[in-house]
């Protein structure tokens, strides 16, 4: 009989992970990827920071390992290590160290972000590393995510890949938004124990500044995006924000994968937060969630009849509410209404609240951070808005298909790859795309809607045709298990080839240094 396969041994490393700590759509990713990929047979673990505002809760972790020295600059600074097995068998680590990660909020207030940012992910970024040995786990592969983790496939490269324990190891590096960088001083440089020749424009320097961004691209073994469109993209001038001719220089190892839904979560049969639940054959419920949410935001019933566009997002630049201010009076001069659900930027904070101020029977907002709430727009809303400028992947337009609201969007990112325009005349298609970023685009995608609104039939198919849609998980995480597997042969080619060899000479000088 064949030996069994050993199962792939996969280390992910996320700066949030729902349910435990979350901003955004990251979040989710992290809380949905790993037991997708459990499923298919990896041994997958997670480690986060232990943000104790969020963790402290959690009854079930246990104290795994005291007194972890993780080096940050000429320091050894102490951790804690705390895990917990989840019930689909995923294994979280938390990294404790109350000096960074027991604040208020994850990366910043409001006002801005934390001044000491460089130092709380470098430290997270090492004690990856630091932590794995002695927790006994040696992964086939590391796969991180975004600028936070960003440093490592740098340590793995450039100071851990020489070890033994290591050799074999290859990374994975996820870009969920290039517009998140982690941009410091170049003084910080030396805190984090890499190669002096690692500061040069082949290596993690940018414009003179520190890029953990860019420290990953040009180190991980493969790179990905959250969608394919965002992939193509970022190698654009357009979206690439300053590294498109980095990325374009590594793009045979950049690939574009969608994220999936989380359908547990994320169904409008099982949803326990909304009124009713209802499904794609029978959507009665649909609109009693929708007096539900009237309700609990205090818009007037009356609104029953008309469309009630719904938005849930973090207010950043990035999200397209500054189109949305322009043909906001023409908006409400419509009989509509207007639910937004967001936290983030102030001035975007002031802009809604005096909205809402000036049209209180149409518009109703809510700046907060509420998944409850979050539920229920998706549900008792008639159309969904996203007009980003750009949308790495997206994941609140995937919900609302599910849920039978109507995405408004942006052609662009994994927007684009996912919702298809209406055609009424083959009866397919399940939202409305608008593609140049002005507000008469925008404007001529929310009247087309409407008018397909005030025809009931038409109306109810574009909902079915979106609730038919299947993104979940698996098939994402089956790619990205592909792309293991190459990560993996990669490594052991560049091995044969005496590379590695050289490789392992200097990394071997560059840990003397
Ligand atoms: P991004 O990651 O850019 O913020 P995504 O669409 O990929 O955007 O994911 C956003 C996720 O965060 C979704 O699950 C969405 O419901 C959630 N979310 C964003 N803002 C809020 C909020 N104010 N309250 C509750 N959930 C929110």
């Amino acid at each position: 009989m064949a030996k069994k396969k050993a199962p792939l041994r996969v280390l992910m490393t996320f700066s949030e992970v729902a349910p435990f700590a979350k901003t955004g759509g990251l979040a989710d990713v992290a809380g949905a990827l790993p037991s997708a990929l459990r499923e298919l047979g990896c041994d997958v673990r997670i480690v986060m920071p232990f943000y104790n505002r969020f963790v402290e809760k959690i009854a079930k972790k246990k104290l795994s390992l005291e007194n972890l020295l993780v080096p940050l600059g000429s320091q050894m600074l102490a951790a804690d290590i705390y895990y917990v097995r989840l019930d689909d068998g995923v294994v979280v680590y938390w990294i404790r160290r109350d000096e960074f990660f027991d604040r208020s909020y994850l990366y910043g207030t409001p006002k801005g972000d934390y001044f000491d940012n460089f130092q709380r992910f470098t430290y997270f970024s090492r004690a990856v590393l630091a932590l794995c040995p002695e927790v006994k786990f040696k992964p086939n592969v590391i796969h991180a995510h975004d600028w936070q983790s960003g440093l490592v496939p740098a340590y793995l490269k450039h100071l851990y890949g020489t070890e033994e324990y290591w050799a074999e190891t290859a990374s994975v590096f996820t870009i969920h938004n290039i517009a998140y960088q982690g941009q410091f001083a170049p003084e910080l440089f030396s805190l984090t124990g890499l190669p002096a020749n690692f500061f040069s424009m082949d290596g993690m320097e940018f414009w003179g500044g520190i890029n953990f961004i860019k420290a990953a691209i040009v180190c991980a073994d493969v790179i990905t995006t959250v969608s394919p469109r965002y992939s193509d993209e970022i190698q654009t001038k357009d979206y690439g924000q300053g590294l498109e001719g980095v990325l374009q220089a590594n793009r045979s190892r950049l690939f574009g994968i969608l994220n999936g839904a989380d359908y547990k979560e994320w169904n409008p049969e099982t949803d326990p937060h909304i009124a009713a639940n209802y499904s794609r054959q029978n959507l009665e419920g649909k609109s009693i969630c929708k007096l539900d949410l009237l309700r609990e935001v205090q818009l007037p019933e009356r609104l029953m009849n008309r469309p009630l566009l719904g938005a849930i997002s973090r207010l950043a630049d990035q999200k397209g509410f500054d189109l949305l201010a322009v043909v906001l009076d023409k908006l409400v001069a419509q009989d509509i209404g207007l639910e937004i659900l967001g936290i983030g930027d102030d001035k975007y904070h002031k802009m809604l609240t005096d909205v809402a101020h000036r049209y209180s029977e149409k518009v109703s907002v809510e700046l907060k951070f509420d998944e409850r709430l979050a539920h229920k727009i998706e549900a008792g809303a008639d159309m969904f808005l996203m007009p980003s400028r750009y949308e790495p992947c997206g994941l609140n337009q995937i919900y609302s298909l599910r849920y039978g609201t109507v995405p408004i969007v942006r052609a662009t990112g994994g927007l684009y790859d996912t919702i298809q325009p209406f055609d009424p005349v083959r009866g397919q298609g399940v939202g409305f795309r608008f593609d140049k970023y002005e507000p008469e685009s925008f404007w001529r995608a929310l009247t087309e809607a409407f008018a397909f609104y005030e025809q009931p039939e038409t109306w109810r198919q574009i909902m079915q045709n979106g609730m038919a849609m299947d993104f979940s998980w698996k098939s994402s995480a089956r790619q990205y298990l592909d792309l293991y597997e190459k990560a993996l042969a990669g490594k052991e080619k560049a091995a044969d080839s005496g590379q590695e060899a050289a490789d392992s000479r200097q990394q071997t000088e560059n840990r003397r240094q």
